[in-house]
């Protein structure tokens, strides 16, 4: 999976609409931050060393307020009304706040002295015009958009959503709409996957679900391998006679992967056919759920152009015994005030643990831990 590159199409979006997404080119500053030296706070600005001093009583003459000019020099003996967010008048030695005056409308008097350039934020303090200000591939979030929209940058240059397909399969699925009859159940991995998916990228989703037959899974895996960047196949993945991913995947494409030592989601499987990566997934929902965290999350981040490592690790107090069982265990915790506890049923069919979860307790698979060990923690909330 370190193996997996960016796509290579790219787009351009609307900045408003570019969250998620990750550049295909770094971001430079044309222009300082701030751009020009300006009041970190409301007060009074004074031009003169001399009219800095505790006592100093002078008189306001004229305002500068944000978006305004004002810029000319503050003579002896006078201070200059000011805003946050305005520009300084040239030569100001320093800002003294409104509350630290006597005020009498005409004339105020300083309860302290002021510092050389106290309450000024200097242009370029921030960043400097010709400064990286976000590497390519770095994603697009509430945080970098504001630094996008200071740079103008209401267009953007970005990676391309991923196309992916989310497959799930058995003869004894139905809709979440219907009332499963008999053995049937309700397909839950359709919509989590979708969920998950779309959690970690910007995508275009199409979701199949099939019978477990042989001719329909190669017919889907060709069809939407010829579109599509990611098939995630959800059930039928492990080798049982009805289990048809793999016996598929050898004849169309190329296994990689198949079987992994982690509970849950053993049979975890991932290959490719051409271009598109197929990952393929326990049926057993928490298994599936955690074959995604584990393996295919950060894939279809690098796939969309994403940089930095995004599976986020903690590391927390255990909060019972562990028990190796000769595989990695990731366990569903739940997370209170630096300890994780076992969230209810592990079983791989648990939903409820799913659901609740705050991370994926990452166990060793040789070695017992105690309660209050430390431990390693998939972190799933934001
Ligand atoms: P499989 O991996 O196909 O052998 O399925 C393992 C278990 O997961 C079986 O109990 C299936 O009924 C169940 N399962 C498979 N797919 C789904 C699904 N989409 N939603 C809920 N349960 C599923
Ligand atoms: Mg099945």
């Amino acid at each position: 999976m370190s193996r997996v590159e960016p796509i290579g199409r790219t787009t351009t979006r609307i900045l408003l609409d570019a969250v998620g997404f990750a550049l295909c080119q770094a971001l430079v500053a044309q222009e300082p931050n701030p751009r020009f030296d300006n009041s970190a706070v409301d007060g009074y600005a004074v031009g003169h060393a001399s009219d800095a001093l505790v006592g100093s009583r002078l008189k306001v003459a004229g305002i500068a307020a944000a978006g305004g000019n004002g810029l000319n020099s503050i003579l002896v003996g006078e201070a200059r009304r000011i805003f946050t967010g305005a520009q300084v008048p040239h030569g100001t030695y320093g800002i003294i706040m409104q509350e630290d005056v006597l005020a009498d409308g005409e004339t105020i008097a300083l309860q302290h002295t002021i510092r050389e350039g106290e309450h000024i934020r200097r242009i370029g303090a921030d960043f400097g015009a010709g400064d990286e200000l976000l590497p390519t591939g770095t994603s697009i979030e509430a945080g970098s958009s504001a630094l996008l929209a200071f740079a103008g940058a209401s267009l953007v240059e970005v990676y391309d959503a991923l196309n992916i397909s989310v497959i799930t399969t058995g003869d004894e699925l139905v809709d979440p709409s219907e009332l499963p009859a008999g053995s049937q159940i309700r397909d839950t991995n359709g919509v989590m996957l979708i969920n998950q998916v779309l959690g970690s990228v910007r995508a275009n989703l199409k979701s199949l679900r099939l019978k477990d037959d042989r001719a329909l899974m190669i017919r889907a895996l060709l069809e939407e391998s010829a579109t599509q960047d990611v098939i995630i196949v959800a059930g039928g993945a492990s080798v049982g006679d009805r289990d048809y991913l793999r016996p598929c995947m050898d004849e169309l494409g190329q296994v990689h992967i198949h079987g992994v030592s982690i509970r849950p989601g053993k049979p975890f499987l991932f290959g490719t056919i051409g271009d598109c990566l197929v990952f393929g997934l326990p049926g057993n929902p928490a298994s599936a759920y955690v074959c995604f965290e584990a393996f295919v999350r950060d894939a279809l981040r690098k796939l969309a152009g994403w940089q930095t490592p995004t599976t986020k690790w903690v590391r927390v107090k255990l909060g019972f015994d562990h028990q190796a069982i000769g595989r990695e265990d990731f366990v569903r915790v739940s997370y209170v005030d630096g300890v994780v506890h076992r969230c209810s049923e592990q079983g791989s069919f648990g939903l409820i643990s799913v659901a609740r979860a705050d991370g994926l307790a990452r166990l060793p698979a040789d070695l017992d831990l105690r309660q209050g060990d430390d431990c390693l923690v998939l972190w799933l909330r934001r």
